[in-house]
């Protein structure tokens, strides 16, 4: 099985993302539903809307209002029509009485008839003219109109009361040769004016009623309900831009609305698409950035340990089946960055990510894991080796690497984990394969350690140490011992070497033990402490010194080891000024002994300080040399005075040839420099015989003495000073 089927389906990488931009992936398909082409109608109008929307109430009113006025107005013109129309048929009642009446008699009325005739009709009292306008005859109530002669309009008269009702009949209407001037009783014709109102109001009514009805109606379906699934829909669409709930027309409305809301629904999901896919894409790179390096293009640390938390949790190994964790880090990277400048460190850590890649199994999964390290998980078969895995890696590494015309010889240092074996959780196995990385550089890098628990207890060990050491400064625990230095030629003190101890108190008979600089100076620095300790280093160094010159012992430099952290990150020229002032102690009898490696963190930096120092009138030493990475060019740009060859090569000078050909070589090299030279590490007179005849200046070594405190050094000084002063010729010759 492969490491990246389970990757994939567990994890929504980078290419899941980059499907879902493109309206592939299943969620993708969900988005299409936002069209809302096959999506069921909901109902999102009911009758009620209608009551409670504004705009139907305003449009039906103004409806209502306006029939309400042209009914008013045409009731206000019909009514007097409907009222002449009233009194015409009064008259004409009256007028048909009088000729029924006229024509029957042959006089032109007599009393009885005439009191028959107002008795049987609407007529109260008459006066009959002749022909010629005079009155003939008068029954019943008084007239007041008096017809004219030959005029044939029609003259009438209505009381102010509305009771009743004058009127000239002319004798053409009569078919009578009189003209007559009827009273008639038109009481009645009020309440039929009145009762017309009245149901001309009730049919406005029931007119503007109707009408509204219909026009709600209408406008429910028309305007109404469009104009609230369009005010849902965009609604919808604040709401949830990228899923919005739309909603279509039950009918296939062509008119304007019916347009307009297609158009608005056609807006709404181009927007939630484009909404949609855009945050797939910004998803899509946030995952990038988050997961990936940007400069390899791997996946980072953070990707790393979630996949291997996966696949730890998914229990993806088969029977005898192993995870492999390595880290894997660049050697000497960051000196290459600080002297080749950040465009080549660049390109070497894109090859380097390229051919880690190549040399490893297809399934395997490298990492950038930080700025010059990769991590690596290799799904490892039944009996299968990691060995040859990073022995893939080196090979892979021994080719140089080529940028810009320059061919760069890298190596890398690999340290490995396993999962089940050394651990359960992700974040443990990383750790471990770290811890066994950290191994491989203090093991002189270019190699590769397999995590063991035995480097964990170190680790611990450690831990123990930085915890104790914090006591051991404010308990006063730590003090100095001084190593003479001698003059070979004149076997004269030249010099002490002030040199930690730790004295850490236990319940044993000695009352506890001396721990060696060795085993907790790199926890110091590893933890920043180096710069406290360092500054009680050379505050005692120079005070005791002061104080041996000031009790009468001949003058003598004391050396103090400075550390590339308290060289790089402490003001170091600051205090060696301020501690001198402060002791008293002259400049030139203080000696300060330095590694190459701090040439190598900033060469420029170092050049900078070593200058200053030198200027303070201070000596510098270049202590372990040879065990670096000696370069004539540094060493020439350096103000030094003395070169201290490391101990290794005087141990094996007399065993090994090539240790004593690179002793003779640094003599040399420091005396062609101008420089004096000293070696330490000095157990035997046959050592010492080889440095003399090789030329060395100095010496340090266990052959003279072991370190011994100051009030032992002073005795050991006198006597020794007593001593040479006896011999004409030299001690230690
Ligand atoms: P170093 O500066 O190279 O110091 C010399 C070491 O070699 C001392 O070990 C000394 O005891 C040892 N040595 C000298 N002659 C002989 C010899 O003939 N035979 C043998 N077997 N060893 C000899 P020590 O005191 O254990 O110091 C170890 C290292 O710890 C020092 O190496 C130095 O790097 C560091 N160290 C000691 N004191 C300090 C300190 O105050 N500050 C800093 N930064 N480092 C210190
Ligand atoms: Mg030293
Ligand atoms: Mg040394």
């Amino acid at each position: 099985m492969s490491l990246f089927d389970h990757q994939n389906e567990s994890k929504t990488g980078p290419d899941t993302a980059a499907q879902e931009a493109q309206g592939t992936s299943p969620d993708a398909g969900h988005a299409s539903t936002i069209t809302g082409a096959e999506r069921p109608i909901a109902k999102a109008y009911s009758p009620s809307h209608i009551w409670k929307s504004s705009i139907s109430w305003r449009i039906t009113l103004a409806v209502f209002m306006t029939i309400l006025l042209v009914q008013t107005v045409v009731l206000i013109f019909t009514k007097p029509a409907y009222e002449a129309e009233q009194l015409a048929g009064v008259r004409e009642l009256g007028r048909t009485a009088l000729a029924l009446s006229l024509t029957e008699a042959r006089q032109p009325l007599s009393q009885q008839a005439a009191a028959r005739l107002m008795s049987h009709s609407l007529i109260e009292g008459f006066t009959i003219y002749g022909l010629d306008d005079n009155v003939v005859e008068t029954f019943g109530a008084q007239t007041l109109l008096r017809p004219k002669l030959g005029q044939d309009t029609l003259i009438s008269f209505r009381s102010v009361d509305n009771r009743h009702y004058e009127s000239v009949f002319v004798s053409g209407e009569l078919r009578h040769p009189y003209n007559v001037v009827a009273k008639m009783d038109a009481s009645a014709v009020q309440p039929h004016v009145v009762a017309y109102i009245h149901q001309s109001l009730w049919i406005l009514v029931f007119m503007s009623g109707f009408v509204t009805s219909v026009l709600m109606i209408v406008l429910s379906v028309w305007l109404l309900e469009p104009m609230i699934l369009l005010r849902n829909n965009l609604l919808s669409a604040a709401r949830n831009p990228e899923k919005p709930d739309i909603q279509n027309l039950k009918n296939d409305m062509h008119d304007e609305i019916g347009i307009a809301i297609r158009i608005a629904n056609d807006l709404i999901r181009q927007n939630a698409s484009s909404l949609k896919r855009l945050r797939v894409q910004a998803e899509s790179k946030i995952h990038k950035l988050a997961y990936f390096d940007t400069l390899t293009g791997l996946p980072n640390r953070a990707y790393f340990l979630e996949q291997l938390e996966d696949l730890i949790k998914n229990k993806i190994l088969g029977a005898g089946e192993s995870l492999a964790v390595m880290s894997v880090d660049i050697d000497h990277f960051k000196d290459i960055n600080d002297t080749m400048g950040h465009e080549i460190g660049d390109k070497l850590l894109e090859a380097i990510g390229k051919r880690l890649v190549k040399s490893l199994p297809s399934d395997a999964m490298v990492a950038r894991s930080s700025a010059d390290e990769f991590t690596i998980m290799v799904l490892l078969e039944a009996g299968g080796d990691s060995a040859a895995l990073s022995a893939s890696i080196f090979t892979a590494m021994a080719e140089p690497v080529s940028i810009l015309q320059e061919s760069f010889q890298v190596r890398v240092s690999i340290g490995v984990s396993h999962y089940p074996a050394d651990g359960s959780e992700a974040r443990h196995i990383l750790k471990n394969a770290d811890i066994a990385l950290n191994r491989a550089k203090e093991e002189g890098r270019d190699t590769v350690r397999y995590y063991s628990q035995e480097f964990d207890d170190a680790v611990h060990h450690r831990f123990e140490i930085l915890r104790d050491l914090r006591n051991a400064m404010s308990q006063k625990e730590l003090q100095l011992f001084y190593h003479p230095q001698f003059d070979l030629r004149t076997g004269k003190i030249v010099g002490a070497e002030a040199l930690i101890r730790w004295w850490k108190p236990n319940s044993s008979k000695e009352g506890g033990i001396f721990i060696p600089p060795i085993e907790f100076i790199p926890v110091a620095e590893q933890a920043g402490l180096i710069v406290p300790i360092g500054e009680y280093v050379l505050r005692t160094a120079c005070k005791t010194n002061k104080m041996w010159q000031d009790k009468g012992l001949p003058p003598f430099r004391i050396a103090v080891n400075i550390s590339g952290v308290q060289f790089h990150r402490g003001d170091i020229v600051g205090l060696v000024d301020t501690v001198l002032k402060e002791t008293g102690l002259a400049p030139h009898l203080l000696e300060l002994e330095v590694t190459e490696s701090v040439f190598m963190e900033n060469m420029q930096g170092a050049i900078d300080i070593l200058h200053k120092l030198h200027g303070l009138g201070v000596e510098l030493a270049v202590d372990d040399f040879g065990t670096g990475y000696s370069s004539l060019s540094y060493l020439r740009q350096f103000p030094i005075d003395r070169l201290k060859i490391d101990q290794s090569f005087i141990r094996n000078a007399l065993v090994n040839v090539d240790d004593k050909m690179i002793t003779k070589t640094i003599i040399t090299l420091g005396h062609s420099l101008d420089l004096k030279v000293i070696a330490e590490g000095v157990e035997t007179a046959e050592h010492e015989a080889l440095l003399k005849d090789s030329g060395c200046d100095e010496v340090q070594g266990f052959k003279y003495t072991k370190p011994i405190p100051a009030d032992k050094f002073w005795d050991y000084a006198i006597e020794y000073n007593r001593t040479l002063a006896r011999n004409t010729k030299l001690s230690v010759v």
